[in-house]
């Protein structure tokens, strides 16, 4: 079963949470995907009501690196399980750039939630320089060692590993099947080599990165992808569940 990964982001308050899932969820069909919910802080409780303990599963956007107490407007790892997360995201570019999140941070952030037993969705891409200088690869390596520093290769079975070209956020351009393709495999590779062929071979790894209905079941069949992270086309209820029918 493939991987549906929705990153809210800043949007949506509670009420517009409750209004969107109840237009989404009779337009979810049973064991078609793994559907994970990135929801703002504030929407979980309700969402955690709505969802019951079901199929869809809720995940956070970021957690604290550290685990409790003077951080002042940051939301722990604890505090995410304890709301009804079985997710959470690292490492999304927009918290590396604007939160300028450094690689240390993201490397702490995965070992409490992992503590935590939150399941990590981390985020990795090159940025549109990287990719022109042809260092993507390079980039995606440095990333995932520095995230996964420390980290047990039986604890890989709960990170997914999220490809995200940076210049793709959002932008309307994605990348082709191919380069999606070649990104994987290199992924795998660095898996590979740093823990295992067995391990190589089964990290869960998405893409993200301005995935909308139409393009959606061309990148649903990039080869080696076990899913997807969308943003800006899971807002609307009747846009994601169109993804959803077509993939
Ligand atoms: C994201 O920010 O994780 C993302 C995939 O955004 P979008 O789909 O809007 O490009």
């Amino acid at each position: 079963m493939k991987y549906i990964i929705a990153n809210f982001k800043m949007n949506q308050t509670p009420q517009e949470t409750k209004e969107y899932l109840i237009r989404l969820l009779p337009k979810v069909e049973e064991g078609k995907h793994k559907l994970v919910l990135c929801l703002p802080a504030t929407s979980m409780g309700v969402a955690s009501f709505m969802l019951n303990g079901g199929e869809v599963s809720i995940g956070g956007q970021n957690l604290c690196d550290e685990e409790e107490g003077k951080c002042t407007g940051e939301i722990s790892g604890k505090m995410l399980k304890n709301a009804g997360c079985e997710f959470v995201i690292v490492g999304h570019s927009e918290r590396r750039v604007k939160f300028k999140e450094t690689a240390r941070s993201i490397n702490k952030k995965i070992k409490i939630a992992l503590k935590n037993r939150l399941k990590v969705i981390l985020c990795v891409g090159e940025n549109l320089a990287e990719r022109n200088t042809l260092k993507m690869l390079e980039t995606l390596k440095v990333q995932i060692e520095e995230a996964l520093k420390g980290l047990y290769e039986n604890e890989l079975e709960n990170i997914i590993i999220a490809y995200e070209p940076v210049w793709a956020i959002g932008s309307g351009k994605v990348p082709t099947n191919k380069e999606i393709e070649t990104s994987v495999k290199a992924i795998r590779k660095v898996i590979t080599d740093d823990f295992s062929a067995k391990a190589g071979e089964a990290i869960t790894v998405v893409y993200g990165g301005s995935i909308d209905a139409k393009n959606a079941p061309t990148i649903n069949r990039a080869k080696g992808l076990n899913g997807m992270l969308i943003g800006g086309s899971c807002l609307d209820a009747g846009t994601f569940a169109t993804i959803l029918r077509e993939v």
